[in-house]
């Protein structure tokens, strides 16, 4: 599904990805750790082009996007990406929120769009908040919503950049229990996270960034009972 061969990306000097080169699967799930700083926002960003490459490529579905004649804005469709601060339209409903891109993107009716949305919320388990304001929302249904949303389109891969890291403890579960029934359902999904249970419960495979580095990438119960490098063995001790 997704081809990367020595990415690289550079902010002047400063080389935050340092030749990155993996293949995921369709259907993989992989849980993207490490220590703050290593890289894993941008080399999330740079899989659907949200930061520009410095150098290497990314082929998605045997297209390179990373040739600058790719239609990107067509690419990205294809991909959802979920963030860390859940970045809704508050102006809108959840509802709104949910069909809007359907709508004014890839052109469905609006009664299409709402059928989606349903179905979505139904998933997420927000059936109740269709008309509701994001003001009116906890964090973790925030989130569950910014998920629905991203769903709407579609995606054949689900980005998610540290989805529980802005939730009350109450509220990561509720959120992780979403992205595990998506894993489940066959998504190809890239999730960078800090819950270290949920990665490897969740994940087929674990990649370990660490300086700009794929340290290491291994199944879970490989990588966290016998890491094959020093640094994932010291950041394990730190955060197990
Ligand atoms: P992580 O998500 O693993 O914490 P990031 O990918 O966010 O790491 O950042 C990796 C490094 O790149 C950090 O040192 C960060 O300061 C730097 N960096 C990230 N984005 C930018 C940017 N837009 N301009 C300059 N430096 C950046
Ligand atoms: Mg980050």
């Amino acid at each position: 599904m997704i081809n990367v061969e020595q990415l690289t990306k550079t902010y002047g000097k400063h080389e935050v990805l340092r030749g990155i080169s993996t293949t995921v699967e369709k259907g993989e799930v992989v849980a993207v750790i490490g220590p703050s700083g290593s890289g894993k926002s941008t080399f999330l960003r740079c899989l659907n082009l949200l930061e520009t490459p410095t150098s290497g490529q990314i082929t998605f579905d045997n297209t390179v996007i990373t040739d600058p004649r790719t239609d990107i804005t067509r690419i990205r469709q294809r991909i959802g990406m979920v963030f860390q601060h859940f970045h809704l339209f508050p102006h809108m409903t959840v509802m709104d929120n949910i069909t809007f891109a359907p709508m004014q993107v890839k052109g469905l009716s609006r009664e299409e769009a709402h059928e989606t949305a349903l179905k979505l919320l139904a998933r997420v388990g927000l059936s109740d908040k269709a008309d509701a304001f994001p003001s009116r929302l906890s964090g973790g249904q925030k989130q569950r919503i910014a998920i629905a949303r991203s769903l709407a389109m579609d995606p054949d891969v689900m980005l998610f950049d540290e989805p529980t890291s802005a939730l009350d403890p109450e509220m990561v579960k509720e959120v992780l229990a979403v992205i595990q029934g998506l894993a489940s359902s066959g998504m190809t999904m890239l999730i960078v996270t800090h819950e270290m249970k949920f990665a490897r419960e969740a994940a087929g495979t674990i990649y370990f960034l660490d300086g700009g580095l794929l340290v290491e990438k291994a199944p879970p119960e490989q990588f966290f009972t016998k890491p094959e490098s020093e640094r994932a063995a010291r950041f394990l001790e730190m955060v197990l």
